[in-house]
């Protein structure tokens, strides 16, 4: 049967599409208004969605690991199969421009399928006369998913994929700022996966703390705010489930006086606003060489006054709204704080009036390191540019923060690049590039940026427990 991607947003539990007695609000941050509801879970909808998980778990840890392999793999095409769909129900509740919102669906989609060619390796630690000791991977069990608002899909399926690779069930919950494209994934793999190995329910506040209490988890897997995230490592410790948290970041990236300024701007523009600006791994620290900080700025104050905010609907549009309120008051606030501070703001393109969450893009021009702009995460268009003279003393500046997410170097000299970038306190460092990711690369949060990994071998076996069976020969 065809699917309704406008309306029937329905959970998913036990292999069922399933409503609830509420229903929360899903709000279109280009106008403000609510345009759909999703179910709100109930206590006892959560403890049907881990208890047929943990049900499930039982058999289908025993599939062989090439049929969920197959699995994951199909599923990664049906994603891909409805794109445009999708990608529409995307901009809608999410904000990001619909070509941008494809991109997002079809990243998910081969995401899916790249996790789907993994095999835990198994290790032969001796084999003697004596005695064969072999280690392998076995799963954990019932996995808890959550995920934030600003690449709901992708972010979502990074956890989904290794996890049912891996042999692990799973409870799913988007965010309530973004439910739908989530829950309508979860009605497309309906038929894929048997019941109750993905179910993906939606809630209020309330639902998180609930989840993460469940003792019916072995594990949480959380995508969100350092905050939240160790809200969630205190929640987990009463029964010891394993976490994995991919949390927040401040990015400092280092422009050396060597590069093209005209090649290199739009890079960094985008490197710092796609999305606008709401990228854990986005640069929102920007240090610049004495030398080119006026040229550079300059460059970017173009690029912002000659780039379309708006509904990611409208043609042309290249920056779509703040998902919602809430962080739109957040990201308000900091620029009220640098305004009363006296620092200098560029703005970009006049943004739309009416109730859309929009917000011009805004350069703040070499603020005091101290200020809150440069300190805290702004998840926003705010982007302070700092000038630098000496490489010690930006890399300190850089490596001056609570978070080590990731980072970028831009220079033509790149052996001097990749110098700088071993001392940068971060998971992630690009050169002369930006915002790259990949499913067989690890992803992993430095300081309080996170616990864990995510992605390549080593995010699959963050689902996986090692066993050593030791075996006596000659008995
Ligand atoms: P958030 O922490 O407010 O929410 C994330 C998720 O946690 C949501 O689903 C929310 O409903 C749930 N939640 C809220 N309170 C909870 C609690 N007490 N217990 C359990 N769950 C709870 O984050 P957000 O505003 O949705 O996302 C933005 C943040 O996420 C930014 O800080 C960003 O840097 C970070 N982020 C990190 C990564 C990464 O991979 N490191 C990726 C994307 C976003």
């Amino acid at each position: 049967m065809a699917i309704d991607f406008n309306a029937n947003y329905t959970m998913t539990i036990n292999g069922k599409g399933v409503t609830s007695p509420s229903q929360i609000d899903v709000v279109n941050p280009a106008t403000g208004a609510n345009f759909a509801s999703a179910p709100d879970c109930t206590e006892a909808q959560l403890d049907e969605a881990v208890a047929s998980a943990k049900a499930a778990f039982r058999t289908w840890k025993k599939v062989p690991i090439a049929e969920r392999q197959a699995l994951v793999r199909k599923a990664g095409e049906v994603l891909a199969a409805h794109a445009d769909d999708l990608a529409r129900l995307f901009t809608r509740e999410q904000g990001r421009p619909v070509d941008a919102a494809k991109q997002e669906i079809l990243g998910a989609s081969q995401w899916l399928q790249a996790v789907s060619m993994m095999t835990p390796p198994t290790h032969v630690v001796e084999d003697s006369a004596a005695q064969r000791i072999e280690t392998t991977y076995v799963p954990l069990g019932v996995i808890c998913a959550i995920a934030p608002w600003n690449f709901p899909v992708t972010l979502s399926m990074w956890k989904v994929a290794p996890a049912l690779v891996a042999g692990n069930t799973m409870v799913l919950k988007p965010s309530p700022f973004t439910p739908l494209c989530t829950l309508k994934v979860g009605e497309l793999f309906r038929d894929i996966f048997p019941p109750g190995v993905l179910n993906i329910i939606s809630g209020g506040d309330q639902l998180g703390p609930q989840m993460t209490s469940h003792p019916g988890f072995a594990k949480i897997s959380f995508t969100g705010s350092t905050a939240t995230g160790k809200a969630v490592l205190a929640s987990a410790a009463k029964d010891l489930k394993r976490v994995t948290l991919e949390l927040g970041g401040n990015d400092a990236a280092i422009v050396l006086p060597d590069v093209d300024l005209d090649d290199v701007a739009q890079k960094i523009f985008f490197g710092a606003f796609f999305n606008t600006a709401q990228i854990c791994v986005a640069t929102k620290r920007l240090y610049v060489h004495e030398s080119i900080y006026d040229g550079l700025r300059d460059r970017l104050a173009a690029i912002a006054k000659a780039v379309k905010v708006g509904d990611g609907t409208e043609q042309g549009t290249v920056l779509g709204p703040i998902q919602n309120k809430r962080q739109y008051e957040r990201v308000m606030d900091l620029i009220d704080d640098a305004k009363k501070s006296g620092l200098t703001l560029i703005e970009g393109a006049n943004v739309p009036d009416g109730g859309g969450y929009f917000i011009p893009v805004t350069i703040v021009d070499n603020p005091p390191e101290s200020s809150r702009v440069v300190q805290e995460e702004a998840f926003g268009p705010v982007l302070p540019l700092l000038k630098f003279t000496d490489i010690d003393d930006v890399i300190d500046r850089a490596n001056d923060s609570d978070y080590g997410l990731a980072g970028a170097v831009w220079s033509k000299d790149t052996d001097k690049a990749v110098e700088i970038a071993r001392r940068l306190e971060t998971g992630t460092v690009w050169i002369n590039q930006n915002l790259q990711l990949r499913p067989d690369t690890p992803f992993a949060g430095h300081k309080q940026s996170g616990f864990g990994i995510e992605n390549g071998m080593e995010g699959l076996l963050e689902y996986m427990v090692p066993q050593a069976i030791y075996v006596a020969k000659g008995a």
